[in-house]
């Protein structure tokens, strides 16, 4: 392969990750981390010069952004370094948790090691025994098992960076999280919002979806009583159990 060749065929690799819209939208800091390792590589085996590196990390810092922005409104899966209870959806007890992607039984079954792990694969998430069996499929924040019961994940922590940190549940430091996290994203601060990004994630409360929390809408919507943000509909268990 001569030089033009492999020109053709890293950048059609780089852009082949940048068009990678599903990537984008799940995890949108591996996907600009990646496409920005791609990049310096090429530069480093002198495939690109300098300002084509510039010009492609723009399109991803870009593209970044977008998505991101979008995400705000979504609704919030599961999310890789959450820590999450398992409860059964018709009430009962914690029947075990998973910690940053991997399962133990409540009742302490599982003797020197993992139980199961919270893998993804073509066909979706799911939890895969360590001893074989059926997985079982998670969808959103919903664990259904091989004979059909469903069990909510409830996130107690989330592991970011390598410190634990409990959901946001105060308003006030929601709000403060929300004004940082906005205007990091205004100026496309990309080292504050990659922190704010996860505490938001896992908080209890989300961005309401009436005013938006825009400025001028929000002193008057019914929705949010003014505050721009209402706390996250969490399934509860329809019987105390
Ligand atoms: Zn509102």
């Amino acid at each position: 392969m001569n030089q033009t060749e492999l020109k053709a065929a890293w950048t059609a690799k780089w852009r082949a990750t940048i068009d990678d819209h599903e990537y984008r939208l799940s995890n949108p800091e591996a996907y600009r981390t990646n496409c920005h390792w791609e990049a310096r590589e090429m530069l480093a085996a002198g495939i690109i010069d300098e300002l084509e590196k510039l010009e492609m990390d723009e399109l991803v810092d870009a593209a970044y952004w977008h998505a991101v922005e979008e995400l705000v409104t979504n609704e919030v899966g599961y999310l890789q370094g959450g820590h999450y209870n398992v409860m059964p959806r018709n009430g009962g007890t914690c029947i075990g948790k998973i910690i940053n992607g991997t399962y133990s039984a409540a009742d302490g079954k599982a003797l020197g090691g993992f139980e199961a792990r919270v893998l993804q694969n073509n066909s979706g998430r799911h939890l895969a025994f360590r001893f074989g069996g059926e997985p079982w499929p998670i969808d959103g924040l919903v664990l259904t098992s091989n004979t059909g019961e469903q069990f909510d994940l409830v996130l107690t922590a989330q592991f970011i960076n390598g410190v634990v940190y409990r959901p946001v549940d105060d308003a006030d430091t929601y709000r403060a999280l929300v004004n940082t996290a906005q205007i990091a994203l205004e100026a496309h601060d990309f080292d504050t919002y990659r922190k704010a990004r996860p505490l938001l994630m896992g908080a209890e409360f989300t961005m309401c979806i009436e005013c938006h929390d825009s400025f001028s809408l929000r002193e008057d919507c019914q929705a949010c009583a003014g505050n721009g943000f209402i706390r996250r509909a969490r399934h509860q268990p329809n019987s105390s159990a």
